[in-house]
């Protein structure tokens, strides 16, 4: 074809089709006139103007599902059409190892669903709701808003924090010691992980929590019980990492702040030194121009408790915490436990409202009619109001630190209501939490590496060489000496990456980019957490595998009855063993023409390939047995040589002579 009759179909000059042609990947030879036609073709295919896509045209409709708040994995893939693999494929890609039989929530289905070309109807199905702190917050903002005049003036609630030895058990104790409510009752105090103390005639609730892992854990998931913390520092260690930690996440949570400087009665104490490195990480204390009190104590020599005490009702005077009484009851759980005698047990402070025995109350998976409560000495109490810690007996199961405690009208819907929550935390485990996460569409996992020296950089450097593997390819974008600033957080966040901090700090305008732009920042001070969250966040990048594991096979002898979607069939066991609630498939033997064409098919002098299925067979569909009977009696497996009775749910019908082929399939996730 000529080159000027090609340039004239595409309205263009030759130059401009020799340019573009040679821009869109073909060789046209400068001095060519003519080109084959073929390629004329394809360059004309190329070149011409694509149609404009309407954006108003009616889009392929995507299938609409409608979810409940809890499927399972297997029922999951029936409703949407697909093979069960498929949607285990997706599960795992978002994270989430589930097998056939697990359940997966609404949320976690409704992704799911969308990634495979799903639209979801907004509306779950059935009642499943998380009473999460978002749910706490909005309760209390609702109690406040819709009946202003009912509030009253209640105890701050206050966290005692601080990095380790610095002195909280040791000011805990002092406190209460100084000033016990109630100690005329003359019960022995028992530890129930807060405690109240008058000062002045005005009360304090104090959390007391043992460990220290366990306020972080109730902390990580969200609650807040707390109006005010007191952060420990010791005068002789000054700021340390948790000190950091706390100062953030007092930030992080809008959580004011009271500074005790401890163990002033030592020698090396340097109250100066500490205060110009609280200073330094964004606490401004009032005798160096900001807002932030600090008062200067002695936990082991009972000096400065009082002071502290009075700065804490200070504080509670300026912010007024208030509560409806005759509200909604509403409260989180601090501590739980199994009691001998009681049951499950927990502590909880009530937030509004006014809990008494007999209420039926809800908190995470457990719930109840209220049998007792009790203080912190052991005191039987009839109610318990707002601010107040008690210990509650009377529930079916333990709930968690961090659960929210409501009433609830009647034990039927508390029930419903626990046993979602059992659901919903079993669906939650399976979810891959970590922030660390990498691309699994480019299976990249991109990184901004910061540390405290060269030393460590390196270190983390060749420790990450060893993660190479063939699948999942480890970036290093950014790495450097120092703190973790804003350009860290544009770099990770343009390049969907995580920064990586190693025993350094971040500093707050970064802090505060990253929470705006959603960009994950992990510290790490210990190298090993570090290189286990990178694995564990390459490992699951890793596209899994099926892998079946067989159990055994059967003959079936005899065809009892025949069902819509289930049969009843008996037969004998050939081979390993038959077991009940795992899946089968079915055999069925070829006819003579099939065993024809495949012995037709087989390439003279090539080698077999290697036995997949079982000789002679053909699979023709799969099923799951539901009841397995030997002798007529009940059981979970039978062995070889053994004749069974069993019902199988499945859709094949099915003949004498097939074969059963009892297996699991279990999805085999690569390791590094
Ligand atoms: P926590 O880990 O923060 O709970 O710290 P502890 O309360 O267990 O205290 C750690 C150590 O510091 C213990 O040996 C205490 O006796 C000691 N300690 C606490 N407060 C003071 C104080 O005011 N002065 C002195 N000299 N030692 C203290």
């Amino acid at each position: 074809m000529n080159l000027s009759s090609l340039s004239h179909e595409l309205n263009i000059s030759i130059n401009e089709l020799r340019t573009k042609a040679n821009a869109a990947g073909f060789r046209i030879s400068p001095r060519a006139n003519k080109i084959d036609n073929y390629l004329a073709k394809q360059i004309a295919e190329a070149l011409k103007p694509k149609p404009k896509v309407d954006p108003n045209a009616p889009k392929p409709e995507a299938k609409k599902v409608s979810l409940p708040a809890f499927i399972k994995v297997r029922d999951f893939a029936d409703l949407l059409e697909l093979p069960v693999t498929n949607v285990i494929k997706a599960l795992i890609q978002n994270g989430v190892m589930a097998t056939i039989n697990e359940e997966v929530d609404f949320e976690t289905a409704t992704i799911i669903a969308q990634d495979l070309g799903f639209e979801v109807a907004t509306e779950q199905t059935g009642e499943a709701k998380e009473f999460g702190i978002g749910f706490l917050q909005e309760e209390l903002l609702n109690e406040s808003t819709e009946n202003p005049a009912a509030m009253q003036t209640r105890p701050p609630i206050v966290a005692v924090m601080g990095h380790v030895d610095h002195g909280k058990t040791t000011l805990l104790d002092a406190i209460r010691k100084a000033s016990v409510v109630d100690t005329e009752s003359g019960g022995i105090t028992q530890h129930i992980g807060a405690y109240q103390v008058k000062h002045d005639g005005k009360v304090i609730t104090f959390l007391d929590t043992p460990g220290h892992e366990a306020f972080v854990e109730m902390r990580a998931r969200g609650a807040n019980v707390t109006d005010m913390i007191i952060l420990v520092v010791a005068a002789d260690d000054s700021v340390r990492p948790q000190t950091i930690e706390v100062i953030n996440r007092a930030k992080f949570t809008n959580t004011p702040l009271i500074v005790a400087i401890n163990k002033i009665d030592k020698e090396n104490a340097n109250v100066m030194k500490t205060k110009q490195e609280l200073a330094e990480h964004g606490v401004l204390l009032e005798d160096w121009g900001g807002k932030v009190i600090a008062v200067e104590i002695s936990a082991k020599n009972n000096v400065g408790i009082d002071k502290l005490l009075e700065m804490v009702l200070l504080q509670a005077e300026v912010e007024d915490y208030k509560a409806n009484p005759e509200g909604k009851v509403l409260g989180t759980v601090i501590e739980s436990h199994v009691a001998q005698g009681k049951g499950a047990v927990a502590t909880v402070i009530v937030q509004n409202g006014t809990l008494k025995v007999g209420d039926i109350v809800v908190a995470g998976t457990g719930y109840g009619r209220v049998k007792s409560l009790e203080d912190e000495h052991g005191k039987k109490l009839k109610f318990v109001a707002p601010s107040r810690p008690a210990l509650i007996s009377g529930f079916s199961d333990l709930p968690e630190a961090g659960d929210i405690l409501q009433t609830i009208e009647n034990l039927d819907e508390a029930r419903t209501m626990a046993t979602n929550a059992q659901k919903m935390k079993h669906s939650r485990k399976l979810t891959h939490r970590s922030s660390l996460q990498g691309d699994s569409e480019s299976k990249t996992l991109n990184l901004i590496l910061k540390a405290d020296v060269a030393g460590s950089l390196e270190a983390i450097k060749q420790s990450l060489a060893k993660l190479k593997n063939d699948e999942v390819q480890i970036n290093i974008l950014s790495e450097g000496i120092g703190e973790v600033n804003e350009n860290d957080v544009l770099l990770a966040d343009s390049s969907r990456g995580t920064v990586i901090a190693f025993h350094t700090k971040t500093n707050p305008k970064a802090i505060n980019l990253a929470k705006q732009k959603k960009v994950a920042i992990e510290s790490y001070d210990v190298i090993y957490e570090l290189l286990e969250n990178i694995t564990s966040a390459v490992i699951a990048m890793f596209t899994p595998e099926m892998e079946k594991a067989v159990f055994g096979k059967g003959t079936v002898l005899a065809i009892f009855r025949t069902e819509k979607s289930q049969m009843i069939v008996g037969g004998r066991v050939d081979d390993g063993e038959i077991r009940k609630n795992k899946p089968v498939a079915i055999w069925r033997k070829l006819s003579e023409e099939e065993m024809a064409a495949v012995a037709a098919n087989k390439v003279e002098g090539e080698e077999d390939a290697p036995e997949t299925g079982i000789k002679n067979y053909k699979e023709i569909g799969r099923g799951e047995i539901v009841d397995l009977q030997q002798s007529k009696v009940d059981t979970k497996e039978v062995a070889r040589g053994n004749e069974f009775g069993m019902k199988i749910k499945t859709n094949v019908k099915m003949q004498e002579g097939d074969l059963v082929e009892s297996f699991e399939e279990t999805l085999k996730q690569k390791t590094l």
